[in-house]
């Protein structure tokens, strides 16, 4: 069975007070349960922190966006070296807000998957449509390039163990969500386009859901066949409502 995974993306949000105030109560609720990862996405400045105040939770801790660079003059970048020496288990790459607001392309996005694979960080690959695109008719067409650069660049079995997550870009942040059917269309899609090139990497590779999931809707989303956790933007703010939808993705495989 693949593995579920219930991601917290923070985004610029929080200070070292409130996000003392919010691993308290995550770490207070955080079961333990086989088969389901929980992750939180701190600010890079914070991660040091989170992993202190974590402790033995059984939380995982992960980046929001790297350097494709290994080191050297990229002014406020930080590299793969050093997420690995604050212990950062996974790094998002391609957030749509990486790559409409810093420009980020499928290429950059694809050598930063290829670097982070090589120095042992799981990258959590974000792909989606933008509602004109959706409306368009080209959702698996955005999509599929945006998976397909990432193939072009490490081949099939550089995803394997790596994680995907579709987020379409008009529900991220808006209170929109796709609908159940809405998500599990493109998973399958994503999951079909990778069982073309690797059969064995596409049935066991988790690919999550994202854009405004939140403690009301994961359990309906979660219950799609292919949906396998989800990245969470808001939600993932608040301790009670994140821990919800950690009990529903922990639900979900029963
Ligand atoms: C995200 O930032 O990846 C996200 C899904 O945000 P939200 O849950 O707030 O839509």
């Amino acid at each position: 069975m693949r593995k579920t995974i219930v991601a917290g993306n923070w985004k610029m949000n929080g200070t070292s007070e409130s996000i003392r105030d919010l691993l308290a109560g995550l770490t207070a609720g955080a079961k333990d349960s086989a088969g389901v990862i929980t992750l939180v996405c701190p600010p890079a400045v914070y991660i040091s922190q989170v992993k202190q105040w974590l402790g033995s939770a059984p939380i995982s801790v992960g980046a929001q966006n790297v350097c494709e660079q290994p080191k050297g003059a990229f002014t406020g970048e930080n590299s793969l070296a050093m997420l690995q020496d604050l212990g950062c288990e996974y790094v998002i790459l391609g957030h749509s807000e990486r790559r409409s607001l810093f420009g980020e392309t499928d290429l950059l996005v694809a050598e930063k998957f290829a670097a982070a694979k090589e120095a042992g960080i799981v990258p959590v690959l974000c792909v989606g449509e933008t509602l004109g695109q959706r409306e368009a008719g080209q959702t698996i067409e955005v999509v599929g390039a945006q998976v397909a650069a990432v193939i072009d660049r490490v081949g099939i079995n550089g995803l394997s163990d790596a994680v995907i997550a579709y987020e379409p870009v008009w529900a991220i942040g808006t209170g929109l969500t796709a609908t159940p059917e809405q998500a599990q269309e493109v998973h399958a899609a994503i999951r079909k386009q990778l069982a073309q090139n690797d059969e064995v990497i596409a049935e066991q590779l988790s690919i999550l859901y994202g854009g405004s999931m939140n403690a009301g809707n994961a359990a309906e989303l979660l219950a799609q066949t292919d949906i396998d956790g989800g990245l969470i933007g808001g939600a993932s703010l608040k301790a009670d409502e994140f821990l919800t939808i950690c009990a529903a993705a922990a639900d979900s495989r029963k």
